[in-house]
């Protein structure tokens, strides 16, 4: 198998490298930035054409003459054309210094000339250059939703999402210690209602719990994600479905010799609201924690959510709750749908 670099040619030597190829020659151009999907198709169809494909890429300098912007290209032409020269259906790759290649393709006289996206070939140069020699002008319109200028916008402006934390045991289901068998989980009264409405309100529902009875072996990891997954199947057959749960399994008292530590996920501490922030790119200012204890408020502030509401517990071990208290989640989330706080 040849090495990329040996499918790259400059000019001089072109006329020579490409006898060696089989014909009918396809010839194509384009800058092809930051490949993706939408390019390796486009050269895919572009090298069926013919039996094999030549790649003309804009230098550096003719790139900039295209105005796609002061910063592009994103990448210098010796490392785009050496991408192109890893695909399988490239067989050549070269350079052109001028705005349109139509003196190249004079030059390399391609048996057919491809041009991507939606051109009027009859009216280009390129077409009458080619047919000149009895050669043919084609496009290929490019596969839609795929574009440089539209990923680089992405990763220049991260649209990031606002998520819905939730706490579990007193807020999604009844508090009644350490639940960890299905028989024993009880949705809180309106509470899946809540769920869907958040849902709708354009939230990614993120579970975050403190599951200290795995550290003091009241009941297993494996019994606890058993659990979990009937929860969560039970919640997205109400439209209601959870986007991600996050649990600690640590407690500092615990039997459970690896988990009994004092961890970074235990709320009050904020771990498990930062790593779901990661994972998922959570815009954690314009995002939403509900939780019944303080230590849930502790770790939505500590995280920087931007909003934390307490709603009160059913579990009288977590009474003393101040501050803005509702009966529920489903009376929390009423309200603040309502008052359009959210
Ligand atoms: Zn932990």
């Amino acid at each position: 198998m040849s090495a990329p670099s040996d499918k790259i040619c400059t000019v001089p030597m072109l006329m020579e490298r490409l006898a060696e190829l089989p014909r009918p020659l396809v010839m194509t151009n384009g800058v092809f930035d930051v490949l993706h999907r939408g390019h390796v198709d486009y050269l895919h169809r572009a090298a069926t054409l013919g039996a094999s494909l030549l790649v003309a890429v804009n230098s550096d300098a003719s790139a900039r003459m295209l105005g796609k912007g002061p910063d592009r290209p994103l990448n210098h032409d010796l490392d785009r054309a050496f991408v192109l020269a890893g695909l399988s259906s490239v067989s050549m790759v070269t350079f052109f210094d001028t705005r349109t290649p139509v003196d190249l393709i004079r030059k390399v006289r391609p048996d057919i000339y491809v041009k991507g996206g939606d051109y009027d070939m009859e009216t280009l140069e390129e077409t009458q250059v080619v047919r000149s020699w009895g050669g043919q002008s084609v496009a290929i319109p490019f596969v839609n939703g795929f574009s440089t200028t539209n990923l680089v916008e992405r990763i220049r402006q991260p649209k990031l999402r606002k998520a819905a934390f939730l706490d579990r045991d007193g807020v999604i289901n009844l508090d009644r210690a350490y639940v960890h068998r299905w028989e024993d989980f009880e949705f809180a009264p309106g509470a899946v209602d809540a769920m869907r409405q958040l849902k709708q309100a354009g939230y990614l529902l993120v579970v975050v719990t403190n599951q200290s009875g795995i550290a003091r072996g009241y009941y297993t990891e494996e019994q606890y994600q058993q659990l979990t997954a009937q929860m969560r199947q039970s919640l997205a057959a109400a439209d209601a479905a959870v986007d991600a749960v996050y649990h600690c399994p640590h407690h500092p008292a615990g039997s459970v010799a690896p988990l009994a530590i004092d961890c970074q996920c235990r709320k009050p501490l904020p771990g498990m609201v930062l790593q779901a922030a990661k994972d998922l790119g959570i815009d954690l200012a314009a995002s939403l924690l509900i939780g019944d204890k303080p230590s849930d408020i502790e770790a939505a502030q500590a995280a920087g959510v931007g909003q934390s509401y307490l709603v009160s517990s059913d579990n009288p071990e977590s009474s003393g709750s101040t501050g803005n208290t509702w009966h529920n989640l489903k009376a929390c989330v009423d309200e603040l749908l309502q008052s359009r706080a959210v």
